[in-house]
């Protein structure tokens, strides 16, 4: 009889009210100590711990905790610490930390990327010119923490050696080899350390096999964990994969470990073990209910996977989520203003924990003993079918009757610059920003007021209309050329449509980590979604009725929305993404009525939602062109369409990119260091570009000559008639007086430069 046992892979950090972000901001600003910011973030630590036990979890996650990201904290394990920050060896300090990840006043940060098809985004370590040593072990350091205080013994878990490397930078391929000789040693001191002190089982993450690797890597994997399984032998080492199913399904099975973590929800992975069984004896750790969206199992379902699952595995079975839970939300139970129908169905981490839970008990003791949980689980599903949220037929009807000609400008770009150039009159080099202006405590407060009813709707209306004509006013100071009139009525970029959209609802604290303590709360999308009134046009004719100088409209992209929402589960992805464009379409069509020629529609999640296995890419990036085309394509020839991304690497989206067809395209880059430049060396393209001047992601204003020598090092391969200058993205997390000063700078180098011409 096959052992069953249930796990975790990971708790979200942010404790249930943001407590987390709190206590690092105070921090940062100077707020608190250290040593309070320690004791903070132990209460958060232990408690979650704590909360796992408490749903009968037996093997729970230690060292998924960090400071800021996780992949920072493996550079830091490792000593990895760039020049610029004159690290000399030993323990590293908070400070330096917190330097690498948000840069201080003598040093730019590192890159930040997303985690692999996710809005989570890593601190990417710099491997160039430094000598990697174990600073700290901290799994174990986790690991004796919740041993001692709460009497746990964890399973300590921190990212493995292949993924590790391949998400850093600084190194060229055929140095891997090398490499992984380098830290295979130190990867055995850390797992050594661990054997030692009594640990039984680790978690070692390989996201990395859901992506194509070349037999090369598969041959380097095999050696790095063979030296490992030969170091400590009597270690449960599972090598956990997620977010896809493993593209080289069988070499990763034959790893020479304890176990293997497959997720069951995203890609195939069933199929595989139909068609590929699974090796004997190793223990099957089996992730079946979504890590990364917050519908409720539907446990009759889960369970009768599981029980298919059991039969390939003649070890343990483990039963766990997908992926950890840092992507989806802490707990649900703070929500009180949501329609019971689909509060009943949703699943945060805490409610996921006690599926499996449920499932585990299921499995161990059979269906019946569970009957109860499996009665309410398809109850909650049919009462969401028979609700109003399901079925819209007349936008259903729209997007059938939608032809060729719906998803294409009247005229090619090289036409329709002409008329845009002659109708906007801009200088070479205009200068803009991407949308959003600080969101200062004020704004944020009046929100709040507003929404608890302490203010009428009518006054805070008249609050962010001071908002606008107070930036207009600094705009037309500053010089810039094209203005935005700030997106001060908007809490997040998506959360905001979501808010306004028919067939979403949003959530009280459905926040999810992002990025450092920066954290979202993706709406729901729970039916079929349409347009119901214009959303964004009082705002931006407000702005526009007080200047001359053009203001863009500004709207979150289909691919966007429906990347940063839950979508609900029996809902067809593409179907929705077309319907969001649809709506979106509306909105772009009643800022052109307005008199709004310019109008940006930001895409910074199309290469976030990438399929990690390349074969599934086209598809995806077809639907993401369409439903940017369906939302831009109805505009008049001289409107001028705008895009903006981040974060991305462009390479292997760059046709989709320039397929997106918008007019203008303004892309994060000084944050990667101008990497993405070379996209544009080894690419032709004719659109008009804005490649980010400066890093707003940092408190740090770049200096004059920073940012005119990250202009000119793009008018190297850009021309100057196509070439925009703008920050990186949106200035909503910066103070006021910064994002003046870094703003006047930029006009300035425009300026300069533009003397050149
Ligand atoms: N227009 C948005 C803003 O400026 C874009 C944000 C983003 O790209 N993430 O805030
Ligand atoms: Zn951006």
């Amino acid at each position: 009889m096959t052992k069953v046992i249930s796990s975790n892979l990971g708790y979200p950090r942010i404790g249930e009210k943001r407590e987390w972000k709190q206590a690092l901001e105070l921090y940062w600003n100077k707020s608190i100590t250290e040593q309070e910011l320690g004791v903070r973030t132990d209460k958060i630590r232990l408690n979650n711990i704590k909360k796992q036990q408490d749903k009968g979890i037996d093997l729970i996650p230690v060292g998924d905790f960090s400071f800021y990201d996780h992949v920072l904290d493996t550079s830091i394990m490792f000593g990895i610490v760039p020049s610029r920050f004159h690290y000399e060896g030993g323990k590293i300090d908070l400070d330096t930390y917190f330097a690498i990840a948000r840069g201080n006043k003598d040093a730019v940060a590192s890159k930040m990327t997303k985690w692999f098809n996710t809005n989570y985004h890593y601190i990417v370590p710099e491997l160039k010119n430094v000598t990697p040593e174990i600073t700290e072990n901290l799994p174990l350091k986790y690991y004796k923490e919740a041993k001692s205080k709460l009497g746990v013994d964890g399973k300590p878990i921190f990212l493995g050696p292949l993924t590790f490397l391949k998400l850093s930078q600084g190194y060229e391929e055929e140095d891997l080899s090398d490499l992984i000789d380098t830290f295979t040693p130190l990867y055995i001191t850390i797992l050594q350390e661990l054997e030692e002190s009594g640990v039984s089982w680790v978690q070692v993450d390989e996201p990395i096999f859901g992506m194509n690797l070349s037999e090369y890597e598969l041959e380097l994997t095999h050696k790095v964990y063979q030296s490992i399984r030969q170091a400590v032998p009597s270690l449960k080492i599972i090598i956990q994969t997620y977010f896809e199913s493993v593209t080289n399904y069988q070499s990763v099975c034959d790893l020479p470990v304890d176990g293997i973590g497959l997720d069951f929800v995203h890609g195939d992975t069933f199929s595989l073990l139909k068609k590929y069984g699974f090796p004997k004896g190793k223990v099957l750790a089996a992730g079946v209910v979504d890590g990364r969206n917050v519908w409720r199992a539907n446990v009759e379902q889960k369970l009768s996977l599981l029980e298919e699952i059991v039969r390939y595995s003649d070890n343990t079975l483990i039963v766990q989520p997908s992926c950890s839970l840092l992507h989806v939300p802490v707990s649900k139970t703070l929500e009180n203003e949501i329609d019971p129908i689909i509060l009943d169905r949703l699943s945060f981490a805490d409610e996921r924990l006690e599926e499996i839970a449920i499932l585990t008990k299921g499995l161990r003791t059979g269906r019946s003993s569970i009957r109860n949980e499996i009665i309410e689980s398809n109850r909650s599903l049919h009462r969401v079918k028979e609700s109003s949220y399901r079925e819209n037929q007349n936008i259903k009807d729209e997007i059938t009757s939608l032809s060729e000609a719906d998803f294409t400008r009247t005229l090619p770009f090289s036409e329709r610059i002409k008329e845009q150039r002659k109708q906007l009159g801009l200088p070479l080099l205009p200068t803009t920003t991407i949308g959003s202006l600080p969101q200062t405590q004020e704004v944020r407060q009046t929100r709040i007021k507003w929404r608890n009813g302490e203010i009428s709707g009518q006054q805070y209306d008249q609050f962010i209309q001071q908002s606008i004509q107070k930036w207009i006013s600094i705009q037309q100071d500053i010089g810039l050329d094209v203005f935005v009139h700030g997106e001060f009525e908007r809490t997040d970029m998506v959360e905001y449509f979501g808010e306004k959209l028919k067939g979403f609802i949003v959530t009280k604290y459905g926040w999810v980590q992002s990025y450092g303590s920066r954290c979202v709360k993706p709406p729901l999308i729970v039916g079929d979604v349409s347009f119901k009134n214009p959303m964004t046009v009082k705002e931006t004719i407000y702005a526009q009725s007080l200047t001359d100088k053009p203001v863009k409209g500004m709207l979150t992209g289909p691919i966007t929305i429906l990347n940063w929402s839950f979508v609900y589960e029996d809902v067809p992805r593409f179907t929705v993404l077309n319907q969001i464009a649809l709506a979106l379409r509306k909105e772009v069509e009643a800022l052109e009525g307005h008199g709004i020629n310019i109008i940006q529609v930001d895409e910074p999640a199309l290469r976030e939602g990438l399929p990690l296995d390349r074969d599934k890419q086209p598809a995806y990036l077809d639907a993401a062109v369409y439903a940017f085309r369906l939302a831009t394509s109805s505009v008049k020839t001289e409107t001028q369409i705008h895009t903006h991304m981040c974060y991305s690497d462009f390479k292997n989206i760059f046709n989709a990119i320039d397929n997106l067809d918008a007019d203008v395209i303004s892309i994060e880059t000084s944050k990667s260091h101008g990497e993405l430049i070379a996209t544009f060396e080894e690419n032709t393209y004719e659109k008009e570009i804005g490649l980010g001047v400066y890093d707003i992601h940092s408190p740090r204003i770049p200096s004059l000559s920073e940012v005119k020598q990250n202009i000119n090092r793009a008018l190297q391969i850009i021309s100057p008639q196509q070439f925009w200058i703008n920050p990186d993205c949106g200035l909503k997390t910066r103070k006021e007086a910064e994002t003046v000063d870094a703003l006047k700078l930029m006009v300035q180098a425009a300026e300069e430069i533009r003397e050149s011409y």
